[in-house]
């Protein structure tokens, strides 16, 4: 398996380990890449600014094109001393409308139009258009409607003859090439796993990929084909469930416990379910993930003004607010970062808005899973070290992690507690960077005499500036080092009082 060149720096540069973590910044932001952030210079910038996980939109572009950027964040983030995961999203079956002989069409209202899976792809005029999704024909009923272009143009089906699909125009507008189609309300039966997507897999693979997101997901058998084809392809990258189906939110309990991450699709999703049907599931996403451990990426639209405009709206600047209030693990920029005029002014104001709404008080307590029995001795430690963080003065928490599972158990209760995951493995270290609070460290224990591990753990976070004496702390750990699992015990300790420790 070929795998990009790792990131090379594993200390902070000297004058970086004396400065104080950027911001503390408790919520993740994700940055869709694009010709907007190809420069080197840009990508620091977007670096320096603190963006946590690299989105590579395989809905675009070319594959040169994604691994040349894959590897510009490997090395700008190797640079600055940071962990920033890559996240490969497939672009599944997003169907789509072929093209127009002549260039956009106008469509007006009341007039007939019609989708024919047999009209060559580029024969579209005002009258008709071809489709290479030719099953669309089994998949629509007399009345159904169809969205086209995100919902900006509504047809409604009047008749099916043979290949085509007669409509009439209930919302006209312009229309051109490969533009999208959903049908309101769901029910399109095409696979989530196209033959495109299966390759993109084995790229994944190919570029270690942390993260794989897979499109229009229907139920937990397709997280599980999705994660049996990484692990054929050599990746153990995590699975992150694009939730933009109607059928989705029927099956969503499976999807979330066979899902690492979900993502709150919010485009296509609203196509599906309607606008306004949207900030209520996005909470609902939100509070089940979190229930079962899983994370969730809110995503789309959120500061699309400022794909122009150097910004956000008001509302913009609510809607971000409100997902970090929501208890979002992650804010995603698709647009606004890929092709977008000011990449890194819209990371800086994600940045001043999520710092804002984490001070919120509903988000630094938690009665979250009070009455909850817990699975494993590792999750009970999780709780209970959560539970006396938000309880008593303790400035932050030190889990020494080899998977990060520890590491993500914490980060599901609500909390303003940062919790610096220290592990050896890279991988780790690059996955904990999208879940909440947390602030991946590198760090190696497993060749340290095991009564000296607390003393060097706390002296390695003071060294960074990220902790400073008198402060409290609470460190977990397992009574071996370097093996998964294991975790179970946990430990109050002073800044510039921990000496070492007799077994
Ligand atoms: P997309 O997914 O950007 O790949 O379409 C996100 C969404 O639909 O919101
Ligand atoms: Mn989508």
């Amino acid at each position: 398996m070929l795998h990009l060149n790792e990131p090379t720096i594993r200390t902070l540069p000297k004058d970086q380990a004396k400065r104080k973590v950027s911001s503390h910044r408790r919520t993740k932001i994700v940055v869709s890449l694009g010709p907007s952030t190809d420069r080197a210079k840009t990508m620091s910038a977007l670096i320096e600014q603190g963006i946590d996980v690299a989105r590579l939109n395989m809905s675009h572009g070319t594959r040169d094109d994604h691994r040349r950027r894959a590897q510009l964040v490997r090395d700008s983030a190797a640079q600055h001393g940071r962990a920033v995961a890559l996240l490969v999203d497939l672009q599944g079956p997003k169907i789509r409308i072929g093209g127009f002989a002549d260039g956009p069409v106008q469509l007006r209202n009341g007039k007939r139009f019609v989708i024919d899976t047999a009209l060559n792809d580029r024969a579209g005029t005002e009258d008709s258009v071809g489709t290479s999704y030719t099953d669309l024909i089994n998949d629509v009923d007399t009345g159904d409607r169809l969205l086209l272009d995100d919902g900006n143009v509504v047809l409604q089906v009047d008749k099916i003859e043979g290949t085509a699909i007669s409509t009439r125009v209930i919302v006209g507008g312009e229309l051109s090439d490969s533009k999208g189609i959903n049908k309101l309300g769901g029910g399109l039966s095409a696979p989530a796993l196209t033959e495109k997507d299966h390759e993109d897999i084995r790229f994944a693979a190919e570029i270690g990929a942390d993260y794989l997101g897979v499109s229009f997901v229907r139920h937990g058998a397709d997280v599980e084909t999705a994660r049996m084809l990484l692990r054929s392809a050599g990746s153990d990258a995590h699975v992150v469930s694009k939730v933009e189906r109607r059928e989705a939110l029927d099956k969503i309990e499976e999807i979330i416990v066979a899902s690492d991450v979900i993502m709150v699709a919010r485009g296509d999703l609203g196509v599906e379910i309607g606008d306004a049907e949207v900030p209520g599931v996005q909470k609902r996403l939100i509070s089940e993930s979190r229930a079962h451990n899983t994370v969730v990426i809110t995503a789309t639209q959120m500061m699309q003004s400022m794909v122009s405009s150097p910004q956000p709206t008001r509302a913009e600047v609510s809607d971000v607010s409100n997902a970090v209030l929501d208890g979002t693990d992650a804010v995603m920029l698709s647009a606004e970062s890929a092709i977008g005029r000011h990449p890194v002014k819209v990371v800086a104001a994600l940045d001043r808005i999520c710092l804002a709404a984490e001070r919120h008080r509903s988000v630094l307590v938690s009665g979250h899973r009070m009455e909850s029995r817990f699975d494993s001795v590792e999750e009970t430690i999780a709780m209970a070290t959560m539970y006396t963080a938000n309880h008593y003065n303790v400035v932050g928490i030190l889990t020494l992690t080899e998977s990060g599972s520890t590491a993500k158990w914490m980060s599901r209760i609500s909390s303003g507690i940062q919790i610096f995951g220290m592990t050896r493995n890279e991988d780790t270290e690059r996955r904990m960077a999208l879940y909440r609070g947390v602030y991946p460290v590198p760090f190696d224990a497993t060749q340290l005499p095991r009564g000296d591990v607390n003393r060097a753990v706390v002296a390695e976070l003071e060294a960074r500036g990220l902790v400073a004496e008198g402060d409290w702390l609470i460190i977990t750990k397992g009574d071996f080092s370097g093996v998964k699992g294991g975790t179970n015990s946990m430990k109050i300790v002073k800044v510039g009082e921990v000496t070492g420790e007799r077994d």
